[in-house]
């Protein structure tokens, strides 16, 4: 079973996955470079191990790791969640009020993403996941967010436009549906390349004037599929 909230409002769980632990894990993030102070505080916020299968628990404040979580996925390492949420918003991005998430996964990023934004809008493609991650957030008394059993190469139109956009799987493309979605003044983060290739972090900001794109990073993640499961 995960770790879930006691009555009292504590979490259940010590040593590995104590406070002290997740402040630990935010220290080595800020010397990993994360300088923004709210999207620290919002990771410090979120306790990372109760999105983790028990017998992983103790692993789930390393900074660079990616954990199982089922169906073939990963939870993203703390630290690709970091420069994520930092690079859509950090103060120089401008907090989103409005963020649409493609690739729910457990819900880590979505909990982190929950404590910036005003609204968030995550889509998973796995209905087991998505409930799992519904389920934990609820537990954490997280209530702007609203799940989307859905294809996310398609984005969530109906609560378009959005402005922020991350996906976290890689597309071979960015999804034209994506872009569209994505407000004017709005920026977009998503790993794109192809499945154990090549692939880049990519920042794509829409002005009135169009789209601007920079690639960031050369990172690894679980490949955007079609349809739903
Ligand atoms: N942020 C998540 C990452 C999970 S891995 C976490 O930290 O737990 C990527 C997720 O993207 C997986 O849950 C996978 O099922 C989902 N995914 C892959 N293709 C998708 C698609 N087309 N639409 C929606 N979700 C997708």
């Amino acid at each position: 079973m995960k770790g879930v909230l006691s009555n009292s409002g504590k979490f259940q769980g010590l040593g590995m996955t104590s406070d002290r632990t997740r402040a630990r894990m935010v220290e080595a993030l800020r010397s990993r470079g994360t300088r923004d102070e709210a999207v620290l505080a919002a990771i410090g916020w979120v306790p990372r191990h109760v999105f983790i299968d028990e017998a992983l628990q103790e692993r789930a404040y390393e900074v660079d790791k990616a954990l199982p979580i089922g169906h073939g996925q990963t939870i993203s390492t703390p630290e690709i969640v970091a420069i994520m949420t930092e690079l859509l918003c950090g103060r120089d991005a401008g907090a989103p009020k409005k963020v649409l998430e493609i690739g729910t996964g457990c819900g880590y990023q979505t909990a982190v993403l929950s404590r910036l934004a005003k609204e968030v809008f995550t889509v998973e493609r796995i209905a087991a996941l998505m409930d799992g991650a519904r389920r934990t957030l609820r537990n954490l008394r997280v209530i702007n967010v609203i799940f989307k059993h859905a294809d996310g190469h398609f984005g969530y139109a109906d609560a378009a436009p959005y402005d922020g956009i991350l996906m976290t799987a890689a597309a071979t493309h960015v999804p034209e549906e994506l872009k569209a979605q994505l407000a004017v003044g709005g920026r977009m983060v998503l790993p794109v390349g192809r499945d154990g290739g090549n692939q880049q972090l990519m920042v794509i900001d829409r002005s009135d004037s169009g789209f601007s794109q920079r690639v960031v990073h050369d990172v690894r993640f679980v490949p955007l599929l079609n349809g739903i499961a």
